[in-house]
């Protein structure tokens, strides 16, 4: 029996999930995973079948190619390579992989290689261990070979009757996060990343258990062993005994029953005991997400990503998204809502959030670099295409325009131009859109709180986005493990920023939401009423407990002391305040 032993790293979702280890390596990682329809199959094997072949013709031109006085050795390795692939490893098994467990090509042939190297990685012969590099150089080939013949996108499908997988890798980007979105996968274990990287950002959107952040995970996780993902502790599970795994077990039916509990709060409004209705709003990637928000029963979308859209085009090329095919998300995701409000958010790419070919490696500083409206406003057409789709979107129902990363009021007033300008086109084209869509900004950047009249004077809303707001002010990198632990919403310098942002506003008259991940927490949600939040956008799937905390709360009770709580000025002493206000009894 293999020896069962646990990890520890960062929890970035909830909930557990209980599967076999599917181990992906960089070079794996870059290749799609999907299941293809049982009519497929055939199509499948054939594809693999012309990548193998088309290798073999490449190796032999390349030996005869070779000039004479090319060394020997290079010729040799040509050969070995060539017997490579006529070996069953790559002529028999991957094709058996397509047809018993219906993976893609790519995913097929990864498989097989990952479980031949693991057998390598046991030879004690340093000869014979060095060929695992040829193994892997081969399938390098093939698998660039079978990016080139197909391009299209794949269509992952829900059906398994495989055991649940869970991804092991060493780093999962947004991007990877986006390709898994649909699959069958049911757990991600990272080597690297934050509770506030986009890849967490999705898990936790998506509703899948997922611990980030252990940096020895692929060293220790092997191919196909059990593992329990326990999102909630931060902990992974390897090889769990039988008795350990029975109580997981136990623990998750008891975690779905209390969901199905949650489920009865759904057509509740969010109202406090003392009368005052919260609005509760989603944030969303895809139009998709619709779904889950009308699931829901939110009060609308406060921030749709849009950069999501943009991102999830595999295959390294670097192809935006039309006019048409925007303002076709945007549109579905308006008639979804049924005339609930969407807010719309301009691409916000940079740092994390690069785009398959973009510039990611020329900048030092990325996350300071030129991210977000920066980029857009240096990329007119860029802009110009993606409000005309947003505008267009709104002659379907009630959409809000925000803007990301604003620090100077320069941006804004660039910003409202080239909104002016779409506004024109649109006009001019004789397409409708409504003349009277409201413009907002996120307010992430320190520099923008406490500079807020720059903006209140230009605006119609303001939403708050803590998860860049603390990695700006603390000056802690969100998506790096090895600083997380300084990554705290509670810090007092946070908490004065909130309260500075909501207090300006509300003199001013503009209205301020919460999106950030703060928002998402309902360990939080007392702390962000008494600060005077009455907006809060979050994951759909985390609305209902945020919606029984506020059900719970008494504003006149929770807001001194929330008062009391911005005087403290340790961490320590704040994170208990907070805990404690978070379980108080609170009655009418
Ligand atoms: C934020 O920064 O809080 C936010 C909501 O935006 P994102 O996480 O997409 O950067
Ligand atoms: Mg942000």
């Amino acid at each position: 029996m293999k020896s069962s032993f646990s990890l520890s790293g960062i929890a970035v979702s909830q909930g557990i999930a209980i599967g076999r280890a599917y181990v992906i390596t960089n070079t794996a990682m870059e290749t799609l995973h999907y299941l293809v329809l049982e009519e497929e199959i055939e199509a499948e094997v054939g594809r693999l079948e012309a990548a193998l072949t088309s290798v073999r013709e490449e190796l032999a031109i390349l030996r005869t190619a070779l000039p004479e006085d090319a060394p020997a050795e290079l010729g040799a390795l040509i050969e070995v390579h060539a017997m490579i692939l006529t070996d069953e490893m790559f002529s028999k098994e991957p094709f058996n992989i397509i047809r018993t467990r219906r993976y893609n090509a790519e995913w097929a042939l990864m498989t097989q290689i990952e479980e031949m190297s693991a057998k390598f990685d046991n030879i004690t012969d340093p000869y014979l261990r060095e060929r695992k590099a040829d193994l892997e150089q081969v399938a390098e080939r093939v698998i660039k070979t079978l990016t080139g013949v197909k391009e299209e996108k794949p269509v992952p499908t829900g059906n398994n009757d495989q055991v649940d997988l869970i991804v092991v890798a060493y780093n999962v980007s947004p991007a990877d996060m986006l390709q898994f979105r649909e699959s069958f996968f049911k757990g991600f274990v990272s080597g690297t990343g934050g509770q506030n990287s986009h890849a967490a950002i999705i898990a936790r959107g998506t509703d899948v258990p997922a611990v980030f952040g252990l940096s020895n995970a692929l060293q220790l996780i092997r191919q196909n062993d059990w593992l329990v993902v326990d999102a909630d502790a931060g902990i992974v599970i390897v090889n769990p005994t039988p008795l350990i795994l029975e109580q997981y077990r136990i623990k998750q039916s008891v975690q779905q029953k209390a969901r199905r509990r949650l489920s009865r709060l759904r057509k509740m409004a969010a109202t406090t005991l003392d009368g005052t209705t919260i609005e509760l709003l989603a944030n969303i990637e895809f139009p998709e997400d619709c779904h889950t928000v009308i699931d829901n029963n939110a009060d609308g979308v406060g921030l749709f990503r849009s950069e999501f859209l943009f991102m999830e085009r595999s295959g390294g090329i670097n192809l935006f998204p039309d006019e048409e095919e925007q303002f076709d998300a945007y549109r579905q995701a308006v008639v979804l809502l049924k005339g609930r409000p969407v807010t719309i958010r301009t691409l916000d790419i940079g740092a994390d959030k690069v785009l398959p070919s973009s510039e990611k490696a020329k900048a030092l500083n990325p996350a300071l670099g030129r991210r977000a409206i920066r980029y857009c406003l240096t990329e007119p057409d860029v802009f110009l295409t993606q409000l005309r789709a947003i505008l267009r979107a709104s002659a379907f129902g009630p959409v809000k325009l925000l803007l990301p990363m604003v620090a100077h009021g320069s941006e804004v007033d660039q910003a409202l131009g080239f909104i002016e300008e779409a506004k024109t086109q649109l006009r001019s084209q004789g397409l409708p859109f409504d003349e009277s869509v409201q413009v907002g900004a996120m307010i992430e950047v320190p520099a923008a709180v406490l500079a807020l009249p720059m903006f209140t004077s230009r605006l119609d809303f303001l939403s708050i986005g803590t998860n860049d707001l603390i990695q700006y002010a603390l000056a802690v990198d969100r998506v790096n493990p090895e600083v997380a632990h300084l990554y705290n919403p509670l810090h007092p310098a946070i908490l004065a920023m909130l309260r500075m942002t909501v207090d300006h506003a509300g003199k001013a008259g503009i209205p301020v939401s919460i999106c950030g991940e703060m928002a998402s927490d309902h360990q939080l949600t007392r702390l962000l009423l008494g600060l005077g939040l009455r907006q809060f956008s979050m994951h759909p799937g985390q609305l209902l407990k945020v919606k029984q905390e506020v059900l719970l709360s008494n504003l006149d009770i929770l807001t001194p002391k929330v008062d009391r709580i911005l005087t403290l000025s340790e961490e320590k002493e704040i994170a208990m305040a907070v805990q404690d206000l978070h379980q108080e009894e609170m009655s009418i």
